[in-house]
């Protein structure tokens, strides 16, 4: 099998699995108790934590252990509208985000906004970027926080989120970036108070996120229990899953740029292979180039992907693929039904080969063409 799916997952790296395996059965107590097991294990937690804020690599804040980056972006929008009402800034009562952002971003500001919050989507341009202008045109003092992604996990569009930060800051909002697909793989810039991850992006294991806050911009408590996690999050913590996101976070940290430039010359190695039948998705040049989101006229993506069962790639996000509509992040960069149903996002990354990846594409671009001569 040749997996292309580095979206929707990417593979457990063996330095992590090797890091978890003494905390699946041998090491189990429970993180916050009192015995010396307890401490030991609580410890490795926040060596995990040490290494998780590390890669994030922002200064002023610390990050709370999560289920998902979908809980840490839930916590985020849920928790900043809490806070705010804790506080009796009511007035503060609207939402800004993206027409691109993750379902996570969009399905809780929906369901804010059926609380009574004010929402503002911002549409992008064809090159997937938000337009600064109408945001700012939009800023006012009653923006409580603006949400927008670092890298779009179906086109791999990078969003300007400094500025986007600056904006927000100019008119007294927070900031939510959603850095999941880019954690490890860039630099996160300076300026969001809030930071959602997931390690199963990084080569670590499924199941545990965080939430990066800056100190005085903590939402209000989203799970009330135990306190753990400084009482904001309560639940018993996995040391399993802590651990495995800290050695996934201290690889991707210490590996960053090898990474960036392997995946640079796969980037160069696939778009050769395709030939220039194909048009990119989104802007070519401000993106992760470990997304390669693609178009032919005429191709049933769908035939394709099923034709091609050894080749694991995906259609649009993983979340939206499967459910027959297509993906809002095509539509929003303006893209037609037809157009939309022709794409195919391939995405790849630290242990990706070129040869496995050219192979792939030339096994692509003749499914397409076959399609073609069948309808011609
Ligand atoms: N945000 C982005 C950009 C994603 O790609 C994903 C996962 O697909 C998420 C959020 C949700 O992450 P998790 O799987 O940890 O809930």
């Amino acid at each position: 099998m040749i997996y292309l799916d580095y979206q929707a997952t990417t593979p457990v790296a063996p330095e992590v699995d090797e890091a978890m395996e003494p905390w699946v059965a041998k090491k189990f107590a429970n993180p916050h108790s009192p015995s010396r097991w307890g401490h030991e294990a609580e410890a490795a937690i926040e060596v995990a934590r040490k290494r998780v804020e590390r890669a994030i690599g922002l200064k002023g804040g610390s990050v709370a252990f999560t289920g998902t980056a979908t809980e840490a972006i839930n916590w985020a929008l849920k928790g900043t509208v809490g806070r705010a009402k804790q506080r009796g800034a009511g007035h503060r009562n609207r939402l800004v985000t993206i027409a691109t952002e993750h379902a996570a971003v969009l399905d809780s500001c929906e369901f804010l906004a059926s609380l009574g919050l004010d929402l503002t989507i911002i549409p992008v341009k064809r090159d997937g970027i938000v337009d600064l202008d109408l945001l700012e045109e939009t800023l006012d003092d009653r923006v409580l926080i603006v949400a927008a992604m670092l890298v779009n996990n179906e086109i791999g569009v990078l969003q300007p989120i400094a500025e986007i930060a600056a904006m927000a800051h100019d008119v007294g909002s927070l900031m939510l970036c959603d850095a999941v697909q880019g954690l490890g793989r860039l630099t996160i810039p300076d300026g969001p108070d809030l930071v959602a991850v997931s390690a199963h992006k990084i080569h670590g294991p499924k199941g545990i996120g965080a939430l990066w806050m800056r100190k005085g911009a903590e939402p209000a408590t989203f799970i009330h229990g135990g306190g753990q996690e400084r009482g904001m999050r309560s639940g018993t913590l996995s040391p399993q899953l802590c651990v495995g996101f800290g050695a996934a976070a201290k690889l991707a940290h210490e590996r960053c740029e090898r990474d960036y430039d392997h995946v640079h010359r796969l980037w160069a190695a696939a778009t050769h292979a395709l030939g220039s039948d194909w048009t990119i998705n989104g802007s070519v040049s401000h993106r992760y180039f470990g997304n390669l989101n693609i178009r032919r006229d005429g191709v049933d993506a769908a035939r394709v992907l099923a034709e091609l069962r050894d080749i694991a790639f995906s259609l649009g996000s993983a979340c939206a693929s499967g459910s027959g509509r297509p993906s809002h992040v095509l539509r929003a960069i303006g893209l037609d039904y037809r157009e939309a149903r022709s794409s195919i996002r391939l995405g790849f990354g630290r242990y990706t080969t070129r040869d496995e990846l050219v192979e792939a594409c030339g096994r692509i671009a003749a499914a397409a063409k076959s399609q073609e001569r069948l309808l011609a």
